[in-house]
């Protein structure tokens, strides 16, 4: 019998979801207002790594998904997507030491790299520290610009342009979503809603705890290349667009350069001046998104009661395609990936 899929919104996660379960046979409706890509994901950095925020399964279930992401691209050639490594002279805070020594007995290709080879890395960086690490298999990806491409592509999937109001429930189940245009049922609703899976999930009572912190990023006018790699300094994460612009970030988890943003920008682009040995850089704008960031920081996978699968989580630009494999897997053959295991919802019932 076809399995019939309600998710509910269509940013990163949201649209893998739809293309991993349309290609497995599921019928699928993707349900969202907006056909921008997703919020958090139009507004995201976009780094696509293993080395952030690491308990040892949250590390696997990243590299899962980064070999995911190289699993897509012969289907999706056109994914902006990019493995062209990231060179951390700095790491907000963490020494270098500990980023090595905690990765590298898992596996994680961390290499240090002298000066000299800095310099040939990124001949366009001011300060060449006297060693960095560098990380060929990271990556970078337009979160949003990829969601497109994953709807786009999504077989069996029908696209449908409004929001829902509320989880509909019959028999102590969630048979799917109220819009304004009237129900849609399913066999399974997911959550994919970022920041707003909260207020949908309080629709049956369930609780879904998200912090959202801010996340400021400034974004130059197109400049001739300049950086090559993901970049991260001091007080400073930085990379170069294929369309020439450069995005700046100045932390990873909300910080007081979020807390005004005009002067936040104003302070990150003039970091950004002094990194970078140039005069070309044209200030262009800054964008201002909320991080869709469970309570304890780790993605919620999984389904608290029947008929209802939530997927949210920050760091959605590394995780998607992964994520989307692993539920494809379990919502279809009914096998739940160890990987997963640390990440149900229902780790927050006893609180
Ligand atoms: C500044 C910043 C930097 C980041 N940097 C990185 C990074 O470098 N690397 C990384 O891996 N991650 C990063 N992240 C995190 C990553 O971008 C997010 O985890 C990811 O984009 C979340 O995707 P999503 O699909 O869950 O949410 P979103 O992209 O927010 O999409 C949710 C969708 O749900 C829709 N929706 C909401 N309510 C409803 C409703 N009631 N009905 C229907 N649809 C609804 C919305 O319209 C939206 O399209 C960053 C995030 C930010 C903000």
């Amino acid at each position: 019998m076809t399995h019939n899929i309600l998710i509910i919104g269509a940013g990163i996660i949201g649209s893998a979801l739809a293309y991993r379960l349309g290609q497995a046979g599921c019928k699928v409706t993707l349900l969202d207002p907006s056909t921008n890509g997703g919020t958090a994901s139009a507004a995201s950095f976009g780094w696509v790594n293993a080395s952030y925020e690491n308990p040892k399964p949250y590390y696997h279930l990243r590299r899962h998904a980064m070999d995911a992401w190289t699993r897509l691209l012969p289907d999706l050639p056109d994914l902006p997507y990019s493995q062209n490594g990231t060179l951390y002279a700095d790491f907000y805070g963490v020494p270098l030491d500990t980023l090595f020594d905690e990765h590298t007995p898992w596996g994680y290709p961390f290499e240090w790299v002298s000066p000299d080879q800095i310099a040939t890395l990124e001949p366009n960086l001011k300060d060449v520290p006297d060693r960095a690490l560098f990380c060929g298999i990271e990556a970078q990806v337009l979160p949003n610009a990829a969601a497109r491409v994953f709807a786009n592509s999504a077989q069996n999937t029908t696209h449908i342009p409004a929001s829902a109001t509320k989880l509909l429930t019959k028999g102590g189940a969630i048979i799917g979503a109220q819009t304004p245009d009237g129900p849609i049922f399913a066999d399974t609703t997911i959550l994919a809603a970022g920041t707003h899976t909260t207020t949908l999930a309080a629709t049956i009572d369930i609780t879904v705890p998200l912090n959202s912190p801010a996340g400021l990023l400034i974004h130059t006018k197109p400049a001739p290349q300049l950086i090559s790699h993901t970049i991260l300094t001091d007080g400073l994460h930085m990379q170069q667009r294929p369309d020439g612009t450069i995005t700046a970030g100045g932390d990873f988890g909300g910080g007081s350069i979020n807390d005004d943003p005009e002067t936040g920008s104003r302070e990150l682009f003039s970091r950004l001046q002094n990194a970078l040995k140039t005069d070309a850089l044209e200030f262009s704008h800054y964008t201002l998104g909320l991080r869709p960031t469970p309570a304890d920081g780790m993605p919620i996978v999984g389904n608290p009661t029947n008929g209802l699968y939530i997927s949210v989580m920050h760091s959605g630009a590394t995780l998607a395609p992964g994520i989307a494999e692993l539920v494809t897997a379990e919502l279809t053959a009914g096998h739940r990936d160890a990987l997963l295991n640390t990440f149900h919802p229902n780790r927050f019932d006893a609180d």
